[in-house]
């Protein structure tokens, strides 16, 4: 497995729409590379989140999540609310129906603008229907964060930042304000 490099705001191949997969793709080794090395590199800058767009694959694909945390020592992101830990997942072609009218808006951030945070309106519950990295077709509840993610990640397949999404900018914030002021949850990026 490889760490690959991500691209950062400003590469082209983050504003461009990616293309759909063939499902006889995804079971080729070179899918099944990209998404083992997807991981890997989202584990490595301790990512929730990691798009193929953004690590220069005009594909859409993407993997998400973290296990849940063992008992380390109680540290300050203690507070990380119930519901925030996600299963790790691999969608391919992904398709969201926005299944309530909620909108929740909430702090994100992006491997591919990094230390920087931003509160962005999102749908609090979706269904997201995609393949899975076994070809198999899955449709999926979620909602909260977990929703949150699979929409920004979504996003980046079709050239979508999360500034895009923000209302206005008054809460961009650099991290290290962002962990000052602004609390400690989800401050992994996408
Ligand atoms: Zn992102």
């Amino acid at each position: 497995m490889s760490i690959l490099k991500i691209a950062r705001m400003g590469h082209p191949v983050l504003r461009a729409k990616a293309r759909a997969l063939h499902p006889s793709e995804i079971r080729t080794p070179k899918i099944q590379q990209l998404i083992d090395d997807l991981f890997e590199t989202m584990k490595e800058y301790q990512g929730v989140g990691l798009a193929a767009p953004q690590v220069h694959e005009g594909l859409r694909l993407f993997v998400a999540g973290f296990p849940p945390r063992k008992d380390e020592d109680e540290d300050e992101d203690d507070d990380r609310e119930e519901g925030d830990e996600i299963p790790l997942m691999t969608l391919i072609n992904p398709e969201i129906e926005m299944t309530s009218r909620d909108v929740v808006e909430d702090w994100e951030g992006c491997l591919s603008i990094p230390d920087i945070r931003g509160r962005v309106p999102r749908a609090r519950h979706i269904v997201v229907r995609a393949f899975d990295r076994n070809g198999r077709k899955i449709e999926m509840p979620a909602s909260g964060f977990t929703a949150r993610v699979i929409q920004h990640e979504t996003d980046h397949l079709d050239g979508i930042l999360f500034f895009d999404r923000m209302k206005n900018f008054q809460s961009l914030t650099f991290l290290d304000e962002f962990g000052r002021y602004w609390s400690g949850h989800n401050v992994r990026a996408e």
